[in-house]
């Protein structure tokens, strides 16, 4: 399995300059091959006999002219402007398999990186050599262990991070301590609520940094354009959006360990996001709690430990079933926290109870498993449409016809 170790680099004046060289090289690379590869496209059409487009030949023929034109990509690694190009090679092919936009040009300032293959740099405890520069320090060690992959380098808000991605199949961890199974129901008033009853609070700092996050979009909005001020108010902006994005992923990071480490198999809905994101007032609080990342993280957490996570059906009500005796309710209203079952009468606390139904569901379905290839009933099937109704009152989820 392949993970990313994201880490802070400290690089002196003379390092950051090259760090930056290497970015821009990587982005002009990646720039020149896709207009190269627009006009050879343009080309091919009216000439079907003129071959198609590729990286492949993109790189040769970079290579093969770079020494005369373009002689100061000589001074940084090769890896940059090399994988820059192969990379715009994957963005065309999830353009073609439609799963992502025809790819666009590279913006300097934006998302400055550039990549290396693992034949050019070496880890050695708080240090990373990277070619033609020599060992940048960096403020932690790699945390896994493994066979190191590759690593991008990256700038984010002023500061210049590696993330080194590791495959560590070879690594085990012990299995989780619980043999058993556990539901958990994802909200936002709560970041999550287990089976158990135990809910996790979002991290309490967000909202504080959410609160000066609105200061400063407003500050900056006042500076003048193009204005030394403006680029301060920018630069502070850009740090406090990626501390948001730092709290938020440890946050995600300390739930999914926590649940992973004790729970053997983990019964989660299947959210649909990309359908969720759709709802301008939601967005926000959606992408803040990043139910994806975290459906992610406990993937590959409880992977590791052997452990698995069952997802529901998009259709599945979880919080519309009686968890005690299985009435199923027609409507449940968004803003009820609390029901009374009809049918047993027993109380039932809206998110204990769906997740209670994640973890039954999750046990019948692994049961069945077992018993061949047939899969539990509230066992995602692929081949549904897209659901079309939402239900949202502090805890967002996807319902159908249930
Ligand atoms: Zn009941």
């Amino acid at each position: 399995m392949l993970v990313a170790h994201r880490i802070r680099l400290d690089p002196n004046n003379v390092q950051a300059t090259y760090l930056g060289r290497a970015a821009g090289t990587a982005r002009f690379a990646y720039n020149w091959a896709l207009n190269e590869w627009q006009r050879q496209y343009e080309a091919c059409k009216t000439n079907p006999a003129l071959p198609k487009p590729s990286e492949a030949a993109l790189r040769r023929l970079l290579n093969s002219i770079k020494r005369k034109q373009f002689p100061w990509m000589l001074e940084v690694t090769k890896n940059a402007p090399q994988l820059a190009i192969m990379q715009l090679g994957q963005a065309f092919e999830n353009f073609f398999a439609g799963r992502a936009r025809y790819p666009r040009f590279r913006k300097k300032g934006r998302g400055d990186r550039f990549s290396l293959t693992n034949d050019k740099f070496r880890v050695e405890g708080r240090s990373i050599r990277i070619p033609k520069l020599g060992w940048v320090r960096m403020r932690e060690t790699l945390r896994f262990s493994g066979r190191i992959v590759s690593a991008s380098v990256a700038r984010v808000a002023g500061h210049w991070y590696a993330s080194i991605t590791v495959d560590t199949s070879d690594s085990t961890q012990p299995p989780a301590e619980n043999q058993g199974a556990v539901g958990m129901d994802v909200g936002i008033t709560s970041l999550a609520t287990l089976s158990t009853g135990e809910a996790f609070e979002g991290p309490k700092a967000l909202r504080n940094l959410l609160t000066r996050l609105r200061r400063l979009s407003r500050a900056l909005s006042r500076k003048v354009k193009g204005s030394c001020n403006r680029a301060k108010a920018k630069l502070k902006l850009a740090r406090l959006h990626a501390r948001i994005a730092n709290v938020r992923r440890d946050s995600l990071h300390q739930l999914s360990n926590s649940i992973t480490r004790r729970f053997h198999t983990i019964g989660i809905e299947n959210l649909n996001v990309m359908g969720m994101l759709g709802n301008r007032h939601l967005a926000r609080a959606i992408a803040d709690m990043g139910f994806y990342e975290l459906r992610r993280q406990l993937e590959y957490k409880a992977a590791w430990r052997g452990g698995q996570v069952v997802l529901a059906d998009r259709w599945f009500p979880s919080s519309k079933l009686c968890s005690c005796c299985g009435y199923h309710l027609e409507a449940l209203d968004l803003d009820v926290r609390h029901w009374t079952c009809p049918g047993c009468g027993s109380s039932n606390d809206r998110d204990v109870n769906a997740a209670i139904n994640l973890r039954n569901m999750a046990v019948s379905s692994t049961a069945s498993a077992c018993g061949g290839e047939g899969s539990g009933l509230a066992r995602e099937r692929e081949a549904k449409p897209a659901p079309t109704k939402q239900e949202f009152n502090g805890k967002v989820k996807t319902a159908g016809f249930a």
